[in-house]
């Protein structure tokens, strides 16, 4: 039987690796992405996989995406929660829209496409949930009060939703990335980003694929017993 998996934030980045181990292990990917067409046309091309723009901000555009899918293809059996954005700033000079945005994309974003696929996870008996945290949202970061406010949301989220789907059939689970090399970093400063990769003990930056063979085992049959949990693949920059 061939898994369906959407992937938000799938067409670039941590989300385009993750969307290509998916389908490299046999699964039918959809690739959401929130704005870039160049991108997704683009990344649509070369992989062949599916991409569909909705804002997984917009609750009910979540909810329009996934039923579409769903009446095209079958239930959503793989659901990841990727797409992520940031907006940094010190609470010194942060807007509360920039907060508002990080909130409502990276963590909102996250209720949203659940509310969407869980319930259907649950009445079939089988689901797997991956939400995309980030090492910032288990040790904080200067100039992060927005985005480690919700990737460390996601982690409790993440643990209340596994209680929910446990009998069910339903994991959910959190991956907590460190420094990736992707697009979201080129914001940093060279100086800033030697310091950073200064701290990390594997002396490197991960890469975006590092993260996605996580996922894969997360989304597996292998992991059927693994509920709650989030798993850091950080090179030793932050432990517990
Ligand atoms: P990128 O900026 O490279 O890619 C972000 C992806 O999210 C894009 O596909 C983008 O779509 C999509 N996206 C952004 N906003 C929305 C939206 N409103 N609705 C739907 N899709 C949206 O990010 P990364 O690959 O680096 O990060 C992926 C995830 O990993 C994020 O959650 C991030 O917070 C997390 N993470 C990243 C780390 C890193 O070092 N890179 C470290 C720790 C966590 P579009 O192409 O249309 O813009």
């Amino acid at each position: 039987m061939t898994r369906i998996a959407v992937v938000t934030g799938g067409t670039r980045g941590i989300g385009e690796a993750i969307s290509l181990k998916l389908k490299e292990k046999g699964r039918h990917v959809i690739a959401n992405y929130g704005g870039n067409d160049e991108a997704a046309r683009a990344f649509s091309a070369r992989t062949g996989i599916d991409v569909r723009k909705w804002d997984v901000g917009d609750h009910q555009a979540c909810l329009d995406a996934c039923a579409e899918i769903e009446g095209q293809f079958g239930p959503i059996d793989i659901l990841v929660n990727n797409a992520g954005i940031t907006r940094d700033a010190t609470i010194m000079k942060m807007t509360f829209e920039q907060w508002d945005e990080v909130i409502r994309i990276d963590l909102t974003g996250c209720f949203n496409m659940a509310k969407a696929c869980f319930p259907n996870m649950r009445t079939r008996s089988w689901g797997r949930i991956v939400n995309v945290g980030s090492v910032n949202g288990q040790g904080g970061q200067i100039g992060q009060v927005n985005y480690a406010a919700a990737k460390s949301g996601i982690h409790g989220f993440t643990k209340s939703l596994a209680m929910e789907g446990a009998r069910f059939g339903v994991t959910a689970n959190a991956i907590a990335p460190g420094y990736i090399a992707t697009e979201m970093l080129s914001t940093i400063p060279d100086n800033v980003m030697e310091k950073i990769v200064a701290q990390i003990p594997v002396g490197r930056l991960g890469q975006p694929e590092e993260i996605a063979r996580g996922v894969e085992f997360l989304t597996s049959d292998n992991a059927s017993f693994i509920t709650g949990s989030t798993l850091s693949i950080n090179g030793g920059q932050h432990m517990y």
